[in-house]
């Protein structure tokens, strides 16, 4: 069985998200959607809410998992005995970026990142951004799936 590890802070799931997680279906047989927890960062969502967003938005695929985890990515796939992690790649920069840490993680265990360029339509959004619109009471809800909603 093909698994794949997804890994990131989701604070919230983005269509973008969604688009690479949809597709990363149609060449795996599972997954995994991990939620990296990093002490060090101020997150907008909390743990939980960033789970539910992502289960909701996935509950009739179940080829997808989501888990949280702590550490280093490789040693949570080795935990796991997953062989690929699945990034998705929007433009130059997370290009650079994910070339060093896919190099890395390779040095470190025997796993294959997969890379899928992202869709032209939901090639812009990040997390950062649907977080600075929802401070400042903008209409986020184009740029995440329905299962993201902020209770008010
Ligand atoms: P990180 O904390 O690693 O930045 P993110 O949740 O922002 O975590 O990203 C997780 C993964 O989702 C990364 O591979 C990133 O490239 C990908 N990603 C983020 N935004 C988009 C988008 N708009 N389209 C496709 N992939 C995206």
């Amino acid at each position: 069985m093909k698994r794949a590890l997804f890994p990131g802070s989701f604070d919230p799931l983005t269509l973008g998200h969604y688009d690479i997680i949809q597709r990363g279906v149609t060449l795996f047989d599972e997954v995994i959607v991990a939620i990296g927890i990093n002490a060090d960062k101020n997150y907008m969502f909390s743990l939980d809410q960033r789970k539910k967003f992502i289960v909701d938005a996935f509950k009739d695929e179940p080829k997808v998992k989501v888990v949280t985890y702590k550490g280093l990515t490789v040693h949570f796939c080795k935990e796991l005995g997953v062989e690929f992690i699945l990034r998705g790649l929007r433009n130059p920069a997370d290009f650079e970026f994910e070339k060093a840490i896919a190099h890395t993680n390779r040095d470190l265990a025997p796993i294959e990142t997969v890379f899928l360029l992202t869709a032209a339509k939901t090639s812009y959004i990040a997390s950062s951004i649907v977080r600075d619109v929802i401070r400042n009471d903008g209409d986020y809800t184009k740029l995440v799936p329905k299962s993201v909603r902020i209770e008010k």
